[in-house]
């Protein structure tokens, strides 16, 4: 149970804090009325806390339904400081960015449209994943509500999808979501990590400044269009692949390629929540490879399957959701899901040019990281850490692997970390980096990254020269959608071998 900040308070006239010292009081959980269909008609749905462009295709996939949707903004350090406000203390990194950035928005619309707290309450509802687990997860749901309650917004409604069941849970007259609903906000998702892989892939190597967020950003109109009208998005992929191919590349630079893993949310985010970091490095002259979304959804049907064996002869609780996966017909059902995610995902692929690139094996991954990490622990990130470190290290995928924890989190920093420390003693040619993300320190945060990206880019330099080259280079090389096929690891080296170009 939490001991609600009481003596915080906000004043009427000016929306600022000011400390007054008044009684500290136990706190309490209440859960405000259910919503149901007909309030979904008179509400505006707020969500957020994926990537900037994932949130706004997303938004496009949902306003198609009708529903009024908006997508919060990134959250930024006045999110994170506004979270800290009104938060508990010693909650995780992401709680304080993502509560703190809905509290702040909702203070921010109350300051310019002049509404009242309870008009607020009544008009908006903030939808979000959430889940049972070891870890802080579990208790967003309750750090919102704390949170809204302590900045006046008592009674908000917050509707939550555990993140491995399709179902809201609070009860028969609530808004359910079926299935369906989901189709298009994941292939929205989808698209928008193939724009997140490519861009990755083509702004270090652009030639002229700004080109490809430019293109990224015409690719992005062309997508929201068509999830807007409910048009192919394979086709509107295939109308950005015509876009993408008018940017100047250079790919023949040597870079390294730095994969970036660790917890969802601070791996993910492309913002303060992790300094900036998919920039930064690219500013210090790194490739990065980011961590899909799709892989925290896959990492979720797998573990569902893997529990789901792991219970297999006891008696399981058949659920109340919309669709449990709970009897075998289900696990079937879940396994065919599977295989046509990763088809629709390796059809969108193809049509934009996104080449060489395959959405993970996670048993695989498993099967490489259990000697390591024991599989029945889950949470965070579960084997995915290990396993993605594993994986650079034995297939050269990457010159330098930085796992991005959050302050405070138990998966990452308390287990994953420590078994990474055996994984590194027994690779000890491993270039791993973990870091942790406080929301404060950013200088030490740049400084760790700068000091380890000096040996990637030195073995980035050496690996290039170790190859020989010719002054006049096939256009191939400069194609966005050409993968060469190579057992080097950074780009231009693939390119120089696959492409057997000689000095
Ligand atoms: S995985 Fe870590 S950062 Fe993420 S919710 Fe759990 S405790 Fe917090």
């Amino acid at each position: 149970m939490s001991i609600s900040c009481a003596n915080i308070k906000r004043t009427q006239s000016n929306g600022n804090l000011d400390f007054i010292n008044s009684e500290i009081s136990q706190w309490r959980e209440e859960i405000p009325s259910k919503f149901t269909y007909e309030d979904s008609q008179n509400s505006i749905i707020l969500f957020g806390g994926l990537t900037i462009l994932q949130d706004k295709l997303l938004m496009s996939a949902v306003k198609s339904m009708k529903e009024q949707y908006i997508a919060l903004p990134n959250p930024d350090f006045d999110s994170f400081r506004t979270g800290k406000a009104y938060g508990n203390r010693g909650q995780c990194n992401p709680t304080y960015f993502t509560v703190g950035n809905l509290v702040k928005y909702l203070l921010e619309v109350q300051k310019n449209s002049g509404m009242s707290a309870e008009e607020i309450v009544q008009k908006y509802v903030y939808v979000t994943a959430s889940g049972c687990g070891p870890c802080r997860f579990g208790m967003y749901i309750t750090e919102y509500r704390k949170a809204l309650n302590d900045a006046g917004f008592k009674g908000f409604r917050l509707m939550s999808f555990e993140h491995n069941r399709v179902t809201n849970t609070e009860g028969e007259d609530t808004l359910q979501f079926p299935p369906s609903f989901f189709i298009r906000p994941v292939k929205a998702a989808m698209a928008g990590d193939i724009l997140t892989l490519l861009t990755h892939q083509m702004r270090p190597y652009e030639v002229e400044v700004g080109a490809v967020d430019r293109a990224m950003q015409d690719c992005y109109d062309i997508l929201s269009v068509a999830l807007e009208n409910r048009k192919s998005l394979t086709l509107a992929l295939y109308r950005c692949r015509q876009v993408l191919k008018r940017v100047k590349l250079n790919r023949l630079t040597p870079k390294p390629k730095v994969m970036i893993i660790g917890e969802f949310w601070a791996a993910m985010t492309e913002g303060e929540g992790n300094y900036n970091l998919h920039r930064f490095l690219e500013s210090e002259g790194a490739e990065v490879i980011p961590q899909p979304i799709m892989n925290r959804l896959l990492l979720s049907m797998w573990e569902y399957m893997y529990f789901e064996d792991q219970k297999s002869g006891l008696s399981t609780d058949s659920g109340t959701g919309y669709l449990d996966f709970s009897t075998p017909k289900r696990k079937i059902l879940m396994g065919l899901f599977r295989t046509a995610f990763k088809v629709q995902f390796a059809l969108y692929a193809k049509m934009i040019g996104l080449s060489g690139y395959k959405l993970p094996d996670i048993e695989k991954l498993a099967r490489l990281g259990k000697e390591y990490f024991p599989l029945d622990v889950d949470g965070g990130e579960g084997h995915m850490e290990v396993s993605h470190l594993l994986e650079s290290l034995k297939h050269k995928l990457s010159h330098m692997v930085i796992s991005v924890k959050p302050f405070g989190c138990m998966p990452s920093s308390a287990i994953s970390d420590g078994i990474q420390s055996l994984v590194v003693s027994r690779y000890p040619e491993a270039n791993f980096l973990s870091i942790e993300t406080s929301g404060e320190g950013a200088a030490n945060f740049y400084s760790r990254v700068q000091m380890a990206l000096f040996k990637a880019k030195q073995a980035a330099k050496e690996e290039f020269e170790s190859l020989e080259m010719v002054e006049s280079v096939s256009e191939k090389a400069h194609d966005f959608s050409y993968a060469p096929k190579s057992d080097k690891t950074g780009t231009a080296a693939k390119l120089l071998d696959a492409l057997k170009i000689s000095r």
